[in-house]
């Protein structure tokens, strides 16, 4: 592969550069993929932006999160038993280099539901109304 030095040093751009990540929407600003570990979640998305940056302008993480929910409230369609999703920006994260959020049903059953609720900041929205 010809990656420049910092491709070869970001996790996340040499797993999407050998397919292993999934890739659901891609502009010039934002990733949109399924996360690796969906968490016992029936959907979760994750939105990376393309550029590495540990932080977005204002304006660039709108755009990343108002893309990120158009695709989320599309996926979530699927399971229409799902009322609210909530955005948060990742901290801890396998994606270092990239700013990045998730975007996940809040469901009680799952293993990151008290992480969630206790340690993230998040914002709700609900999916599936009519
Ligand atoms: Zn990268």
């Amino acid at each position: 592969m010809q990656d420049n030095a910092i491709t070869n040093d970001c996790t996340f751009c040499a797993n999407k550069a050998a397919g292993r990540e999934t890739i659901i929407y891609e502009d010039d600003k934002v990733w949109v993929a399924r996360p690796q570990d969906m968490k016992q979640h029936k959907e979760r998305i994750v939105v990376v932006s393309q550029m590495h940056a540990k932080e977005l302008t204002d304006e660039m993480k709108t755009y990343a999160c108002q893309k990120g929910l158009e695709i989320a409230r599309l996926a979530y369609s699927r399971f229409p038993e799902i009322e609210k999703i909530a955005i948060m920006e990742d901290s801890k994260s396998r994606f270092p280099n990239h700013w990045h959020c998730i975007i996940s049903d809040i469901d009680p059953a799952a293993p990151d539901y008290k992480q969630i609720i206790e340690e993230t900041e998040y914002t709700e929205f609900y999916v599936n109304k009519k």
